[in-house]
């Protein structure tokens, strides 16, 4: 998929009308630029890693793949299959990440007559009712590494029906916290199966993992506008990753004297107060302290929420549906939401600290300007972490301007 071919248009990818009307409801009209490179090559079965930067519409590349190949199959088997025939499963890192696509695939669906049965598994919720919901037969589970690892090995969830295999976040999945149960759930995976990958970053590990499962993976990567389809693996292109719409900023705050948090807490005032924003997501990497900047923004009079792991599910769900309806316009949160999240109307995210890695700030900055839209991302410093900050600009090769904020601080205050 070379160069041009932006005409292609959702009717050309082997997609039934039902399906197309599904996407156009939810206002797809024109398939992205990595849509137009993935969905063909998905439609044909090939194992695929496909890169593309955050916002560009990965998502839909397996949706769409998955929901067709369902309804192609239950066409072609008159029969009816065996109910409990599980057809498709997307692993991705996060509770939330898998809530959000299984209501990419309830908007998908709309249109479609047949009954395509998604059910979402992860921690935090009972086993009990994950067994429940598997007894009583889907066709697409989506599901957090751990969750689902735990389920199969329990022989709850059987995997010998999958015939799409999904990794969405595909790097992050490959990371230490989540390698053992992905192998683990590999290893029961029938052989004949497609495998799709998904993400805006890669690293040369993690590459060499995805083509020890698939088959004779393509690789596409998108940068800017056009796809490549790329035969040989090239480094640079991979680690090549900044992000369209995204205005990125960064900003020296004291460190030396005074309290570091109330200096944090007037810089993010200041920026609330420079910066028109519809949403705003605040990423630190200390969790321990969401709660205290949470209290004092809601004390300023806006609606704050924060999340972190340690919440429990339940309230973990109610704050992310409260920012995803748009009821909250802050949301204080470690790397959990970094990843995946479709929040479209946030277009700002500050970073309180300098994230663990390049990757991670790439993933962070990508939840503003989502599709296409405008955003701007502030990263705050301070003289001890110079360096570090220095080190991030140079190894993402990125620009980033400086923003001069006063803040009328006094120690004591
Ligand atoms: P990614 O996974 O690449 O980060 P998403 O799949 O979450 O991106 O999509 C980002 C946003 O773009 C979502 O709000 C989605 O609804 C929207 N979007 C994706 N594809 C299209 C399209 N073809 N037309 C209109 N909007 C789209
Ligand atoms: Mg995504």
């Amino acid at each position: 998929v070379k160069g041009k071919n932006s005409s292609l248009t959702f009717e050309d990818m082997f997609l039934c009308d039902a399906l197309i009307a599904g996407l156009k409801s939810c206002g797809f009209e024109k398939p992205s630029p990595v849509q137009v490179a993935s969905i063909p090559y998905a439609r044909l079965g090939c194992d695929l890693i496909v890169q593309a930067k955050s916002g560009t519409g990965k998502t839909c590349v397996y949706v769409v793949t998955i929901l067709q190949a369902i309804l192609d199959m239950q066409k072609k088997s008159s029969s009816s299959l065996s109910s409990k025939a599980i057809q498709a499963m997307i692993i991705v890192p996060t509770r939330e990440l898998a809530s959000q696509v299984a209501m990419v695939f309830s908007e998908f669906k709309k249109t479609i007559s047949d009954d395509v049965k998604v059910i979402t598994c992860f921690g935090g919720t009972s086993l009990k009712q994950d067994s429940h919901s598997i007894s009583k037969g889907f066709s697409v589970v989506i599901g957090t590494p751990g969750r689902i690892n735990s389920l199969v090995d329990s022989a709850v969830l059987c995997l010998d029906h999958i015939q799409i295999f999904v990794l969405d976040e595909a790097d992050k999945l490959f990371e230490s916290c989540f390698s053992k149960d992905i192998s683990a759930i590999e290893q029961r995976l029938p052989s004949f199966k497609q495998v799709l990958a998904f993400s805006a970053t890669y690293s040369t590990t993690v590459l060499s993992q995805l083509h020890r499962i698939m088959k004779d993976a393509r690789k596409i990567t998108v940068l800017e506008e056009t796809a490549v389809e790329t035969t040989s693996f090239d480094a640079h292109l991979y680690s090549e990753s900044s992000l369209r719409g995204i205005t990125h900023y960064k900003a020296e705050i004291e460190s030396m004297e005074g309290d570091i948090f109330r200096i944090q807490l007037e810089t993010l005032f200041c920026i609330f107060g420079e910066f028109s924003f519809q949403q705003c997501l605040v990423f630190c990497n200390d969790k321990s302290i969401l709660d205290r900047y949470c209290y004092e923004l809601r004390k300023a009079g806006f609606s704050a929420d924060f999340t972190s792991g340690d919440l429990k599910q339940s309230t973990r769900n109610e704050i992310f549906r409260r920012f995803y309806t748009h009821k909250t316009q802050v949301l204080f949160t470690t790397d959990l939401l970094a990843r995946g999240i479709d929040f479209v109307n946030c277009n700002l995210v500050v970073n309180l600290d300098i994230p663990r890695t390049g990757e991670t700030y790439l993933h962070r900055a990508g939840r503003a300007g989502r599709f296409g839209r405008f955003g701007n991302c502030i990263t705050l410093y301070s003289s001890t972490t110079r360096s570090d900050m220095e080190q991030l600009e140079s190894q993402l090769g990125l620009h980033f301007e400086h923003l001069q904020i006063e803040i009328s601080y006094q120690e004591g205050s």
